[in-house]
Order: structure tokens, then sequence, then C-alpha cells
């Protein structure tokens, strides 16, 4: 079982994560989510989790004592070293910040393989910059735009990663097609009904010929990502039929 601590000053915002297939995965034993109140880590009768910035300038900065105390509450069995990355922790530890390393589906891929993952979430104007030197290992943005504070970026790196534990879809879909998972934008989906005020849904897909539904679902993937972001095409496992498809796009014969 994975299990995911999570440290934020707004454990109440975590709800989301009590639904649907998160709520199913905890039930069903794939993932553990521990959320931790930084203010319960924090010292004196107010425990005081934020400071304003030495060198003045507006806004409050999260400071580093309560943050490294509980880091190391949670993580009993690793001891903070001079420098995190020498020896390596055992589990990634990673702060959320506008600042980090866009996230993707291959870093929720990389990250669904670690037994535990540690998520830090800042507020106001972030964290004391010895976090990030000396605690983290990782750190992770969830796109170019600033949000109040590092919950929602933690519930979003949660949801991808747990949706990919083995078993976490169940019958409700395959993460192995989803959009980025192939390096490819996903094809379009239609249900019922097969004809909604006289759009039809295409005549292949109706056929029953589980290898013509391959193949469209394939050349449709290729169609959106040329469409939409040829800049994935560079980088996607592409067969030669793909190659020939592409070319057919490129073309204005497909
Ligand atoms: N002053 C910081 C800066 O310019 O980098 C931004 C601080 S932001 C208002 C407060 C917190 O929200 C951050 O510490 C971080 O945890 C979280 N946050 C904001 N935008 C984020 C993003 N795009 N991805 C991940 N976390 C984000």
């Amino acid at each position: 079982m994975m299990r995911i601590d999570i440290l934020t000053l707004l454990p109440e915002a975590f709800t989301y994560l009590n639904y649907s297939i998160l709520q199913r995965a905890q039930t069903a034993g794939l993932v553990d989510i521990h959320l931790h109140y930084l203010r319960d880590f924090a010292t004196g009768r107010h425990r005081i989790t934020d400071e304003p910035p030495f060198g003045g300038g507006g806004g409050m900065v999260l400071k580093p004592d309560p943050i490294f105390t509980a880091v190391e509450n949670i993580l009993q069995d690793h001891q903070v070293n001079d420098h995190p990355l020498t020896p390596s922790p055992p589990h990634p530890i990673i702060l959320m910040t506008p600042q980090g390393r866009p996230f993707t589906q291959s870093i929720a891929q990389e990250l669904a393989q670690h037994k535990r993952l540690l998520l830090i979430c800042g507020r106001y104007e972030g964290v004391d910059e010895r976090v990030r030197q000396r605690l983290v290992t990782d750190e992770i943005s969830i796109g170019d735009y600033v949000l109040t504070g590092g919950e929602l970026a933690a519930m979003v790196v949660v949801d991808a990663v747990v949706r990919l534990l083995p078993g976490a879809l169940g019958a409700e879909g395959a993460a192995e097609t989803d959009s980025h998972a192939t390096g490819l934008l996903e094809g379009p989906h239609y249900t019922k009904p097969a004809n909604f005020r006289g759009w039809e849904v295409p005549e292949v897909l109706r056929s029953g010929h589980a290898g013509q539904i391959a193949r469209w679902r394939r050349q449709e993937a290729l169609r959106r990502t040329w469409d939409r972001r040829p800049d994935l095409l560079l980088t996607a496992v592409l067969s030669e039929e793909d190659k020939w498809f592409l070319g057919q796009l490129a073309a204005g014969e497909a």
C-alpha cells in the first residue's frame, strides 16, 4: 500500500480526497493518506507558523522550524542530514511551489512507483528558503500561475498519482490510453444515443470490428494531437503506420 503524507495549514481543504476513485482507493487499501496540520508542530503559546520576511517586503513567510519538526516526526525513520540528497532520504519530500518542475503525466507515473510520498503545502509568500535548500528533495508546480496555497496543487498531484495505482480505476477506465499516458492526446469518445439531434456517432464505432475500432482510435488520437499539441509528436513513440497517417494529415489528405 502506498502512503501519502500531506503537511498543510488547511487540512479542511482536502475533503475532495473523500470522494469517488480517491475514496475507493483508500477503502480498498491501495493508498493511505494522512493529513498533518502544520500548527500542531509549532511551539510557543501562540503556535506561530509564519513571520514577516527578513529585509521587509509584504506578506508572511512560513517559518522553517515547524516544517522541519513536522517532516522529522512524520518520517520518523528519516534523519535530516546537512544536505538531504546525500544520502538520499528514503521517500520523496515534495514542496508544492510555482517555481518547481512542471507537473506532467510522466512525473505522476514516476511518483506512483514510490511506497511513500510527503507533500508540503506552502501559503502566503511561501516557505523559508532553508526548507527548499535543506529539507525537500523535489519541488513541483502544477502550472505557470500562482495559487493562494499549495493545497489545490497537492490534491492535483495526489489525484493524478492515485488513479495510476494498480486497481484504482477498476472498470471505470484505463489509465494507459488516457491523454498524455501514451505521449498523445486521447481521441474523442461517444456514448448513447447513436443519433443525438441528428448528429451521428461515427459508423466504425458501431461496427463491432475490434481491429478497425482500435485503428480509428489511434488515428483520431494522432489527429487530435496534430491539431492541438503538435509539440507532443516530437517525443511520442510512433509506428510506421502512425507516421504514414501523420503524412496524410500533413498533406491534408486525412
Ligand atoms: N511568492 C511565491 C512565489 O512567487 O513563488 C508564491 C507563493 S503562493 C501565493 C503560496 C503557496 O501556494 C506556495 O508556497 C505554494 O505552496 C502554492 N502554490 C502557488 N502556486 C502554485 C503552483 N502553480 N504550483 C504549486 N504550488 C503552488
